[in-house]
């Protein structure tokens, strides 16, 4: 048999319910391989050893005859989600030291379901990022080429992915944070509809926008994860009362039933040759098996990296309004000087740059006198976005497109450079400012040994028929069969 760590989610399942090892065998093994990998890789921001040890030893004495659908099964959170007991600081100084006194929900409906929680991932300060380079603890390895990131603001979610830490992990996916880290690690996430998994107890970025999600090495991974998660919360306004479906008897539609629109903006996308040839292969490979392509126009998809950093930092210095020392956050402040310096230095010291840049440009886009030209025409142009995203999706089964036009890039590349940055995310942009689901899984590795990856943008709460559809694409053009040598 293989290293325990080795398993998928559903291969390790099956061990356990076959009994061929133990839940302590399990998380020990996924432990080891955290203790031995984590100094190359840096994907955990807090290792739950002590905790997820102890519930392994709990499982292992229980007599279950019909275990329920994730027991005695490891994973890893982004440090965006409250776990009671264990510290949470969203990547953020002015959250350290912060422990939450309950719990997310997708963290209880993991638990309830039998997960193990190994490991807290680390991330972009408050999410806000593409290449979990602007955490303030610390910079995530990706695991195929260690001087380069793992992409984010998930990154170390997908790190820990592949660097075999764990099976599956959970994220969030606000702009892209899911599915571009997926790719860029080699993996499989998915962003469900906005609404289809409650976002109680989860650090907040931009509400509009923030959606939970799985990251794994398999659709079916995915769609497990997805199914213990998924569903309405009275604890959360927006989680979506409509039905769950059933992701777990997933059947790959036949090739030449499907119809995959190609958004010619983002194919016609200033590519890598290496990404482009990737992708060119990969696109090949599904129409030899008769799957069809149809060119599709989405005309306003060219305005979603401008409306989405509109949006996303206007919501984001009201979220982050709360982190004033008083209310929430650390509290510094070296003199006596009333209440105005006690904001200011908390926030002054606790916050990093780049979630300051976002405060200043939300605060500025909602102030009066610019509400108008910025703010709004930011909320109008979503609006064209959602249609045309509707009107593409009347045309086709689903919209295919690349998540990524560069592979994982060296640390420090464009931390000078935000705006080059936010452009880079104008690939996954588009399915938040629609809020539709999508499923980003992988399409081959470059020539220079990095991961490509594209994704399936389907209809609002069709989560099934993605999954369905991600399921043949995962047959058509299986992931690399190379690991990351660690
Ligand atoms: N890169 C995008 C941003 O910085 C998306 C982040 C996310 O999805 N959390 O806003």
């Amino acid at each position: 048999m293989s290293e325990l760590w080795e398993l998928s989610l559903a291969e390790a399942a099956q061990g356990l319910r076959e009994r061929k090892f133990k839940v302590t065998d399990l998380t020990s093994e996924c432990l080891g391989r955290i203790e031995a990998t984590e100094p190359k890789v840096e994907a955990c921001l807090s290792v739950l050893a002590d905790q997820a040890m102890e519930a392994a030893q709990l499982k292992d004495k229980e007599k279950v005859t019909d275990p329920p659908l994730l027991w005695g099964l490891p994973l890893t959170v982004k440090d965006v989600f409250c776990l009671k007991g264990s510290p949470t600081t969203a990547g953020s100084k002015i959250l350290s030291g912060y422990v939450p006194a309950f719990e997310a929900t997708v963290v209880k409906r993991l638990k309830e379901a039998g997960a193990i929680i190994l490991a807290k991932t680390n991330c972009d300060e408050f999410a806000m990022g593409s290449s979990t380079e602007f955490s303030a603890f610390k910079a995530t390895r990706n695991p195929w080429d260690l001087g380069r990131v793992p992409g984010g603001s998930s990154g170390g979610a997908a790190a820990s992915i592949a660097a075999r830490q764990t099976p599956g992990a959970f994220g969030t996916d606000t702009g892209g944070s899911i599915r571009q880290p997926a790719a860029l690690c080699g993996c499989v996430g998915l962003k469900p509809t906005y609404g289809r998994v409650s976002r109680y107890g989860i650090v907040a970025y931009a509400s509009s926008f923030d959606q939970a999600g799985p990251l794994a090495r398999t659709v079916t991974d995915c769609a497990m994860l997805l199914l213990a998660t998924a569903g309405h919360d009275g604890l959360d306004s927006t989680a979506s009362s409509k039905p769950v479906g059933d992701y777990l008897n997933l059947k790959a539609p036949k090739p030449a039933d499907l119809v995959l629109g190609l958004p010619i903006e983002l194919w016609q996308a200033d590519f890598d040759p290496k990404v482009a040839k990737v992708l060119t292969e990969a696109k090949r490979s599904l129409a030899d098996s008769g799957v069809k392509f149809k060119d599709i126009s989405l005309p306003n998809l060219k305005y979603s990296v401008a409306a989405y950093y509109i949006l996303a930092a206007a919501e984001a210095s009201t979220n982050l309004a709360r982190y004033d020392g008083v209310r929430y956050g650390q509290r510094k402040y070296s003199h006596q000087d009333g209440l105005m310096e006690l904001y200011l230095e908390s926030r002054t010291r606790g916050l990093g740059t780049e979630a300051k840049r976002r405060i200043m440009l939300g605060t500025f886009v909602l102030s009066s006198g610019y509400y108008d030209a910025y703010f709004r025409k930011a909320a109008q142009v979503r609006r064209l976005i959602q249609e045309d995203y509707l009107a593409a999706l009347s045309e086709c089964n689903f919209l295919l497109a690349p998540v990524s036009s560069i592979p994982a890039w060296p640390f420090g590349a464009f931390t000078s450079d935000p705006l080059t940055i936010y452009q880079l995310d104008m690939m996954t942009l588009p399915l938040n400012l629609a809020g539709g689901p999508g499923l980003s899984l992988p399409a081959g590795l470059g020539e220079d040994g990095l991961p490509v990856g594209w994704q399936l943008m389907g209809r609002h709460f069709d989560e099934r028929a993605l999954l369905n559809a991600g399921l043949l694409l995962e047959q058509l053009v299986p992931p690399p069969k190379k690991l990351p040598s660690l």
